[in-house]
């Protein structure tokens, strides 16, 4: 399952960055494919970038709401959030696991060898935080002279928008070095953190700040598909835990806002105590174990021999 998942993840990272005459161009795509949303953080000033990032027209559309209902134009503001919204109740977090290019760059980094250790639990809790405040509160009421808001997450600290946009722009447009201040140096500070860290542990950014896993965690009750637990054949033997890349006890917790839905707790669950159910019906991900295979099981026997 793993090795679809990661096509899946590829998939996504192309179609969403599909865009390479950049090159050519040195500027980014502006095609008729740039009103499409992505369900992933993918910065739309990437050159390769073919769709828009969703915090980031969130952030523009609270940021220049009362232009939008002076004009009568808020039609693009219930486009975001309509399609934020039904991605959230489709899949909530899935996305996070499956379909963001961030993430997936989070995952390559963690393969480099090296100690690993966890994360504090309590920092998931920062994520909410910049999603109330720097895509919400700030968009909304730090307005400049022109009466529109501050669009606060992308403009100081989003490490995706300086991978995929800041630095590749700097290098295609060498005119614009001369406009690097301390705002960009702030930004460089964040991505390199997270990069170390993720090298570290597992996802910091998606399970400390990210602000799209915080929206879309949000959904994680009543998402169409998601993952149950059966604690009939559940035996607590932990396994899933230890496989967990977002810190998540699935048998303790299975609606954890945490979960990204990678399915790796299903794969290292030997008593098939957890299964996939999209809207209500379960599909298996593996075979039931005979009742022989599960002595064997219990009694410690490898029966994949
Ligand atoms: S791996 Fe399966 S049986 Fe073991 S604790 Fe997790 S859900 Fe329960
Ligand atoms: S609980 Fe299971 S599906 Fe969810 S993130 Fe952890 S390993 Fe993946």
């Amino acid at each position: 399952m793993d090795f679809i998942r990661k096509w899946v993840q590829a998939l996504f990272f192309i179609l969403t960055n599909g865009y390479w005459n950049f090159p050519v161009t040195k500027g980014i795509y502006k095609g008729p494919l740039k009103i499409v949303c992505s369900p992933g953080l993918n910065c739309y000033s990437c050159p390769a970038a073919t769709t828009y990032c969703p915090l980031g027209a969130l952030q523009q559309l609270l940021a220049g709401i009362r232009m939008s209902i002076e004009n009568g134009q808020f039609f693009f503001g219930l486009y975001v959030v309509g399609t934020m919204g039904v991605i959230g109740g489709f899949v909530g977090r899935m996305v996070c696991g499956w379909a963001c290019p961030f993430g997936l760059f989070q995952e390559l980094l963690h393969k480099i060898p090296s100690p690993k250790f966890g994360i504090w639990p309590p920092l998931r809790y920062i994520k909410y935080g910049l999603l109330l405040f720097m895509v919400i509160l700030l968009p909304l009421f730090a307005l400049d002279e022109f009466g529109f808001g501050s669009t606060s997450f992308c403009k100081y600290l989003c490490p995706a928008g300086t991978l995929e946009a800041g630095l590749p722009m700097l290098f295609l447009q060498p005119e614009l070095r001369s406009n690097i201040g301390p705002l960009f140096f702030n930004k460089l500070f964040f991505l390199f953190l997270f990069i170390i860290w993720a090298v570290l542990a597992s996802r910091p950014f998606c399970r400390t700040a990210c602000p799209l896993g915080a929206f879309y965690a949000l959904f994680s009750r009543i998402k169409l598909v998601k993952l149950r637990l059966d604690p009939a054949k559940c035996t607590d033997c932990k396994a899933c835990h230890n496989v967990c890349p977002m810190g998540v006890r699935f048998n303790e917790s299975p609606d954890d806002m945490e979960c990204i839905s990678c399915l790796a707790c299903s794969k290292a669950c030997k008593f098939n105590a957890i299964t996939l159910e999209i809207g209500g019906l379960s599909i298996t991900t593996q075979p039931r174990p005979s009742d022989f295979q599960l002595k064997k099981i219990t009694q410690g026997t490898d029966i994949t021999n």
